[in-house]
């Protein structure tokens, strides 16, 4: 009785010094996971018990899209709410190299800006992505700390690597240069890889037991599944899927200690957690690419497989268990986080994301509303309600150029989630309203100042 009577006082006092009402926000940022490689997605053969108790305790998205198909646009979206059109943060290169020279423009506001102004604590642990140079890094981007890759793992080769090393199912440790830094210093290079989910999750959850008084942003963004492929010891070789499962059994591991750490603190009420993966699986990587389920293509491409992607929210008594078939995407994180906080829009800066907050804890559907697919600066295709009408289509690696359509294609997503049979012919009225839709949002579109190329 004593004891639960003390425990009762903790986590009031966890609580109450927590500054309830104003709740924490994790985000869980998978790398090129795809839409069919977890247990509560349908994979036959990777187990991952923590993000099914996640899912079976949260809410589940069926219909949840990143708004780029490949790393660094989806981050900046997921970051700023904002189409990456907007920021610049995307083009014919399509992601930051080493040797780029842009970097996400340091006048974007982003959730860590946003929240830390609003007295958050703010973290970034993992990949980052979003540009190297002075404005572009993590501590200009609002996070307080941060310890993590500056970029992909697959980045800075070493001279003479064996092709085809990065999608081996065994790649060598010291073949990529990649430094692990933190707060702007590099601290190891090349980075163990075999270790880096291990103290990526030390790192969190070592931030999230540190926060006693304040409340806090966490992004944690991983590195894998993205090649090479690394595990830890305790994960190698466990995986009935090979190298790409341990990966992933690992990360789901993570997530695991990531929520059990919340509960252990007694925040688990009180903190908004949203898993969710950059862009579809890399499917020319083989075995070592992963599964966008029954969608259609992979990363780089805007067929389904490679925008849509695991969605999972979960707030333990906030949210009510259960499966969504409603469309959502990265770029409503930030509007829903400054809601929870408090925190007003940032103003001047047009948003492309809505405030979720009503549909996660009231189950009310939100409005009808477009949904774009951007390749670099190029509207490819464009979903209302279940319908998704392609304008252009080009396979996520090997096809040089775009094939456009003077007659868009158009799928029934509901009918037809692996967009197989194109039933244009039969629905010029949805057509018409597609093309309506693209219309209003390209006028309302200003490109920001090129970054990526
Ligand atoms: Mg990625």
């Amino acid at each position: 009785m004593r004891s639960l009577f003390f425990a009762l006082v903790l986590s009031i006092f966890a609580t109450s010094s927590q500054a309830a009402g104003r709740p924490n926000v994790v985000v869980i940022f998978a790398d090129d996971l795809g839409y069919g490689d977890l247990g509560c997605y349908g994979s036959p053969t990777i187990r991952t018990p923590h993000l099914d108790r996640m899912a079976a305790e949260g809410l589940r998205f069926t219909d949840f899209y990143v708004a780029a198909e490949v790393c660094t646009p989806s981050r900046a979206a997921l970051l700023t709410g904002r189409y990456p059109i907007r920021s610049g943060m995307c083009g014919v290169r399509r992601v930051l190299f080493p040797n780029s020279k842009g970097g996400l423009p340091v006048g974007e506001v982003t959730i860590a800006d946003a929240l830390r102004v609003r007295g958050y604590k703010t973290a970034h642990v993992g990949k980052w992505h979003l540009g190297i140079h002075a404005g572009s890094r993590p501590l200009d981007q609002g996070f307080d700390q941060s310890l993590g890759l500056p970029y992909s793992n697959d980045m800075d080769a070493r001279p003479g690597l064996p092709k085809g090393s990065t999608g081996s199912p065994n790649p060598p440790r010291d073949g990529w240069n990649v430094p692990l830094i933190r707060n702007g210093k590099i601290i190891e290079q090349p980075t163990d890889q075999t270790t880096l989910t291990k103290r990526y999750t030390e790192e969190a959850v070592a931030f999230i037991r540190e926060q006693k008084t304040s409340p806090f942003f966490l992004y944690f963004a991983h590195t894998f599944p993205h090649v090479p492929l690394f595990a830890s010891p305790e994960f190698s070789g466990r995986s009935r899927a090979g190298i790409y499962g341990d990966a992933v059994e690992e990360l789901d591991w993570s997530v695991g200690q990531v929520l059990e750490t919340l509960r252990s603190e007694g925040l688990a009420e009180n903190t908004l957690v949203f898993f969710t993966s950059d862009n579809g699986p890399w499917l020319i990587m083989g075995d070592q690419g992963g599964s966008a389920g029954l969608l259609r293509d992979g990363k780089g491409s805007t067929w389904e497989g490679g925008m849509r992607v695991p969605g999972i929210a979960w707030m333990p008594g906030r949210i009510s268990p259960g499966v969504t078939t409603e469309l959502a995407h990265a770029m409503d994180l930030l509007p829903t986080a400054l809601a929870l906080a408090g925190a007003p829009l940032p103003s001047d800066v047009t948003l492309d994301g809505i405030d979720l907050a009503p549909l996660l804890f009231q189950n009310q559907s939100p409005p009808d509303r477009p949904f774009f697919y951007y390749r670099g600066d190029q509207l490819f295709a464009c979903r209302l309600g279940p319908w998704k009408a392609h304008f252009k289509t080009q396979t996520g690696y090997g096809q040089p150029k775009p094939e456009a359509f003077e007659a868009p294609l158009l799928f029934h997503l509901g009918r037809d989630p692996s967009e197989k049979r194109n039933v244009a012919a039969d629905h010029p009225d949805v057509l018409s309203a597609i093309q309506n839709a693209v219309t209003a949002h390209q006028a309302g579109v200003v490109p920001g100042p090129p970054q990526l190329d």
